[in-house]
Protein backbone atom coordinates (compact mmCIF):
# COMPACT_ATOMS: atom_id res chain seq x y z
CA UNK A 1 0.00 0.00 0.00
CA UNK A 2 1.18 3.58 -0.88
CA UNK A 3 1.88 6.09 2.00
CA UNK A 4 -0.27 8.92 2.05
CA UNK A 5 1.27 12.20 1.82
CA UNK A 6 -0.41 14.08 5.06
CA UNK A 7 -0.56 12.53 8.68
CA UNK A 8 -3.14 14.83 9.45
CA UNK A 9 -5.79 16.57 7.56
CA UNK A 10 -8.90 19.35 7.75
CA UNK A 11 -11.29 17.96 5.80
CA UNK A 12 -14.05 20.93 5.50
CA UNK A 13 -17.51 20.11 4.10
CA UNK A 14 -20.16 22.80 3.00
CA UNK A 15 -23.58 22.32 4.85
CA UNK A 16 -24.81 21.75 0.85
CA UNK A 17 -22.51 19.02 0.62
CA UNK A 18 -24.30 17.00 3.12
CA UNK A 19 -27.56 17.80 1.15
CA UNK A 20 -26.91 16.13 -2.18
CA UNK A 21 -29.28 16.68 -4.58
CA UNK A 22 -31.94 18.25 -2.41
CA UNK A 23 -29.68 21.24 -2.12
CA UNK A 24 -31.20 21.41 1.20
CA UNK A 25 -31.23 19.83 4.93
CA UNK A 26 -29.85 16.27 5.30
CA UNK A 27 -29.75 13.48 2.57
CA UNK A 28 -28.86 10.41 4.11
CA UNK A 29 -27.08 8.53 1.40
CA UNK A 30 -24.65 11.25 0.52
CA UNK A 31 -23.72 11.50 3.82
CA UNK A 32 -23.16 7.58 4.15
CA UNK A 33 -21.18 8.12 0.95
CA UNK A 34 -19.07 10.68 2.36
CA UNK A 35 -18.66 9.11 5.63
CA UNK A 36 -16.78 6.03 3.41
CA UNK A 37 -14.66 8.30 1.68
CA UNK A 38 -13.47 9.57 5.47
CA UNK A 39 -13.28 5.70 6.35
CA UNK A 40 -11.39 4.74 3.47
CA UNK A 41 -8.32 7.44 4.76
CA UNK A 42 -8.60 7.00 8.04
CA UNK A 43 -8.18 3.42 7.46
CA UNK A 44 -4.65 4.46 5.75
CA UNK A 45 -3.59 6.00 8.96
CA UNK A 46 -4.80 9.91 8.04
CA UNK A 47 -5.75 11.73 10.87
CA UNK A 48 -9.21 13.26 10.09
CA UNK A 49 -10.62 16.21 11.86
CA UNK A 50 -13.50 17.59 9.65
CA UNK A 51 -15.31 21.24 10.16
CA UNK A 52 -18.99 20.96 8.68
CA UNK A 53 -20.76 23.92 7.41
CA UNK A 54 -24.39 24.86 7.85
CA UNK A 55 -25.58 26.41 5.00
CA UNK A 56 -28.33 23.87 4.12
CA UNK A 57 -30.29 25.03 6.93
CA UNK A 58 -29.44 28.19 7.47
CA UNK A 59 -26.73 31.30 7.02
CA UNK A 60 -26.28 34.38 8.50
CA UNK A 61 -27.05 36.59 5.73
CA UNK A 62 -30.67 34.75 5.18
CA UNK A 63 -31.47 36.42 7.93
CA UNK A 64 -32.67 39.53 6.00
CA UNK A 65 -34.04 41.98 8.68
CA UNK A 66 -32.59 40.30 11.24
CA UNK A 67 -30.26 40.67 14.39
CA UNK A 68 -26.98 39.70 12.34
CA UNK A 69 -25.73 37.62 15.59
CA UNK A 70 -28.97 36.30 16.64
CA UNK A 71 -28.60 35.23 12.22
CA UNK A 72 -25.21 34.11 12.86
CA UNK A 73 -25.69 31.95 16.14
CA UNK A 74 -28.26 30.02 13.95
CA UNK A 75 -26.29 29.42 11.24
CA UNK A 76 -23.50 28.07 13.89
CA UNK A 77 -26.75 25.77 15.41
CA UNK A 78 -27.25 24.48 12.03
CA UNK A 79 -23.22 23.35 12.04
CA UNK A 80 -24.22 21.17 15.38
CA UNK A 81 -27.30 19.34 13.51
CA UNK A 82 -24.68 18.13 10.38
CA UNK A 83 -21.51 17.56 12.70
CA UNK A 84 -24.42 14.83 14.71
CA UNK A 85 -25.27 13.56 11.18
CA UNK A 86 -22.15 13.00 10.41
CA UNK A 87 -21.03 11.45 13.40
CA UNK A 88 -23.76 9.05 13.23
CA UNK A 89 -22.83 8.23 9.99
CA UNK A 90 -19.30 7.46 10.90
CA UNK A 91 -19.95 5.72 13.92
CA UNK A 92 -22.49 3.15 11.91
CA UNK A 93 -19.18 2.14 9.31
CA UNK A 94 -17.14 1.56 13.24
CA UNK A 95 -15.53 5.02 13.35
CA UNK A 96 -14.67 6.74 16.42
CA UNK A 97 -15.38 9.96 16.57
CA UNK A 98 -15.84 12.25 19.02
CA UNK A 99 -17.85 16.37 18.09
CA UNK A 100 -16.48 19.28 19.63
CA UNK A 101 -18.43 22.51 19.93
CA UNK A 102 -17.47 26.28 20.25
CA UNK A 103 -20.07 26.65 21.71
CA UNK A 104 -21.02 24.76 25.09
CA UNK A 105 -23.32 22.13 25.01
CA UNK A 106 -22.46 19.47 27.21
CA UNK A 107 -25.32 17.09 27.03
CA UNK A 108 -24.69 16.82 23.24
CA UNK A 109 -20.66 16.94 22.64
CA UNK A 110 -17.50 17.83 24.17
CA UNK A 111 -16.50 21.62 24.29
CA UNK A 112 -13.50 22.39 21.89
CA UNK A 113 -10.24 22.31 23.61
CA UNK A 114 -7.55 22.01 21.71
CA UNK A 115 -5.10 19.55 22.93
CA UNK A 116 -7.98 16.83 24.09
CA UNK A 117 -8.69 17.04 20.45
CA UNK A 118 -5.09 16.75 19.08
CA UNK A 119 -5.02 13.31 21.85
CA UNK A 120 -7.94 12.25 19.49
CA UNK A 121 -6.73 12.40 16.22
CA UNK A 122 -3.81 10.52 18.01
CA UNK A 123 -6.03 7.78 18.50
CA UNK A 124 -7.12 7.59 15.14
CA UNK A 125 -10.74 8.86 16.42
CA UNK A 126 -11.97 11.35 14.04
CA UNK A 127 -13.19 14.63 15.21
CA UNK A 128 -15.58 16.86 14.00
CA UNK A 129 -15.39 20.80 15.24
CA UNK A 130 -19.06 21.70 15.33
CA UNK A 131 -20.21 25.74 15.90
CA UNK A 132 -18.10 27.02 13.82
CA UNK A 133 -15.63 28.91 15.71
CA UNK A 134 -18.33 30.15 18.53
CA UNK A 135 -18.49 34.20 17.43
CA UNK A 136 -20.74 35.81 14.90
CA UNK A 137 -19.31 37.44 11.31
CA UNK A 138 -17.10 34.51 10.71
CA UNK A 139 -17.31 31.58 8.49
CA UNK A 140 -17.29 28.10 8.75
CA UNK A 141 -14.50 28.29 6.26
CA UNK A 142 -12.57 30.19 8.89
CA UNK A 143 -13.39 28.22 11.35
CA UNK A 144 -11.76 25.56 9.06
CA UNK A 145 -8.45 27.77 8.71
CA UNK A 146 -8.19 28.39 12.48
CA UNK A 147 -8.17 24.75 13.72
CA UNK A 148 -6.15 23.81 10.90
CA UNK A 149 -3.78 26.00 12.44
CA UNK A 150 -4.06 25.10 15.66
CA UNK A 151 -4.07 21.34 15.63
CA UNK A 152 -1.33 21.78 12.69
CA UNK A 153 -2.93 19.97 10.18
CA UNK A 154 -0.89 19.10 7.05
CA UNK A 155 -3.70 20.28 4.57
CA UNK A 156 -7.18 21.73 4.91
CA UNK A 157 -9.15 19.54 2.03
CA UNK A 158 -11.73 21.44 0.56
CA UNK A 159 -14.64 19.56 -0.37
CA UNK A 160 -16.98 21.89 -3.59
CA UNK A 161 -19.79 20.60 -5.32
CA UNK A 162 -17.05 21.54 -8.02
CA UNK A 163 -14.09 19.90 -8.88
CA UNK A 164 -11.39 22.27 -8.85
CA UNK A 165 -11.60 26.56 -8.75
CA UNK A 166 -12.35 27.85 -12.39
CA UNK A 167 -12.35 31.59 -13.29
CA UNK A 168 -15.75 31.80 -13.56
CA UNK A 169 -19.12 29.65 -12.33
CA UNK A 170 -18.31 26.34 -15.08
CA UNK A 171 -22.23 25.22 -14.59
CA UNK A 172 -23.32 28.59 -16.57
CA UNK A 173 -20.17 28.93 -18.49
CA UNK A 174 -19.11 26.27 -20.69
CA UNK A 175 -15.54 28.19 -21.20
CA UNK A 176 -14.60 28.58 -17.70
CA UNK A 177 -10.89 28.34 -17.04
CA UNK A 178 -9.96 25.88 -14.75
CA UNK A 179 -6.71 26.38 -12.09
CA UNK A 180 -4.57 23.35 -11.58
CA UNK A 181 -2.33 25.36 -8.65
CA UNK A 182 -3.08 29.39 -7.44
CA UNK A 183 -1.34 31.35 -4.75
CA UNK A 184 -3.80 32.53 -1.88
CA UNK A 185 -2.60 36.12 -3.20
CA UNK A 186 -4.20 35.19 -6.90
CA UNK A 187 -7.37 33.56 -5.05
CA UNK A 188 -7.66 36.91 -2.91
CA UNK A 189 -6.77 39.12 -6.16
CA UNK A 190 -9.24 37.49 -8.39
CA UNK A 191 -11.67 37.66 -6.01
CA UNK A 192 -11.85 33.38 -6.50
CA UNK A 193 -14.99 32.04 -4.70
CA UNK A 194 -12.84 29.33 -3.39
CA UNK A 195 -13.27 30.75 0.32
CA UNK A 196 -13.90 34.09 2.17
CA UNK A 197 -10.52 36.36 2.70
CA UNK A 198 -10.79 35.82 6.21
CA UNK A 199 -9.95 32.17 6.00
CA UNK A 200 -7.82 32.79 3.01
CA UNK A 201 -5.76 35.48 4.65
CA UNK A 202 -5.34 33.17 7.91
CA UNK A 203 -4.24 30.26 5.80
CA UNK A 204 -1.40 32.36 3.71
CA UNK A 205 -0.43 33.22 6.99
CA UNK A 206 0.38 30.32 8.51
CA UNK A 207 1.63 28.75 5.56
CA UNK A 208 -1.28 26.35 5.55
CA UNK A 209 -1.91 24.62 1.61
CA UNK A 210 -5.76 23.56 0.95
CA UNK A 211 -6.39 21.37 -1.74
CA UNK A 212 -9.99 21.97 -3.49
CA UNK A 213 -11.47 18.89 -5.46
CA UNK A 214 -15.03 17.15 -5.70
CA UNK A 215 -16.29 14.51 -3.01
CA UNK A 216 -18.63 13.25 -6.18
CA UNK A 217 -16.42 10.61 -7.45
CA UNK A 218 -15.57 7.98 -4.34
CA UNK A 219 -12.02 8.09 -5.33
CA UNK A 220 -10.90 11.64 -5.03
CA UNK A 221 -10.50 11.48 -1.00
CA UNK A 222 -7.33 8.98 -1.94
CA UNK A 223 -6.29 10.38 -4.89
CA UNK A 224 -5.96 13.95 -2.91
CA UNK A 225 -4.22 12.08 0.36
CA UNK A 226 -1.57 10.10 -2.37
CA UNK A 227 -0.69 13.66 -3.98
CA UNK A 228 -2.34 12.90 -7.74
CA UNK A 229 -3.15 15.81 -9.66
CA UNK A 230 -6.46 16.07 -8.94
CA UNK A 231 -8.54 19.93 -8.20
CA UNK A 232 -6.45 22.37 -7.44
CA UNK A 233 -3.47 23.05 -5.19
CA UNK A 234 -3.61 26.64 -3.36
CA UNK A 235 -0.30 27.53 -1.66
CA UNK A 236 2.33 30.17 -1.25
CA UNK A 237 4.65 30.15 -3.86
CA UNK A 238 4.05 28.36 -7.62
N1 LIG B 1 -21.23 31.10 11.47
C1 LIG B 1 -20.79 32.08 12.35
N2 LIG B 1 -19.55 31.98 12.91
C2 LIG B 1 -18.70 30.97 12.60
C3 LIG B 1 -19.13 29.98 11.68
C4 LIG B 1 -20.38 30.05 11.14
O1 LIG B 1 -21.52 33.03 12.63
O2 LIG B 1 -17.57 30.94 13.14
C5 LIG B 1 -22.61 31.15 10.95
C6 LIG B 1 -22.79 32.13 9.79
O3 LIG B 1 -24.05 32.74 9.95
C7 LIG B 1 -22.80 31.23 8.56
C8 LIG B 1 -23.48 29.98 9.10
O4 LIG B 1 -22.99 29.88 10.45
O5 LIG B 1 -23.54 31.81 7.51
C9 LIG B 1 -23.22 28.71 8.35
O6 LIG B 1 -21.85 28.57 8.09
P1 LIG B 1 -21.26 28.67 6.59
O7 LIG B 1 -22.04 29.67 5.80
O8 LIG B 1 -19.82 28.88 6.69
O9 LIG B 1 -21.61 27.24 6.08
P2 LIG B 1 -21.40 26.62 4.61
O10 LIG B 1 -21.70 27.71 3.62
O11 LIG B 1 -19.98 26.15 4.55
O12 LIG B 1 -22.39 25.49 4.58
Amino acid sequence: MRTPLYKRVLLKLSGEALAGEKGFGLDTETINKIALQIKAISEQGVQVAIVVGGGNFWRGRSGEGMDRTTADYMGMMATVINSLALQDALENIDIVTRVQTAIEMRQIAEPYIRRRAVRHLEKNRAVIFAAGTGNPYFSTDTTAALRAAEIEADIILLAKKVDAVYDKDPHINPDAKKFEELTYLDVLKLELKVMDSTATSLCMDNKIPIKVFSLDEPENIIKVIHGEKIGTYIHGEI
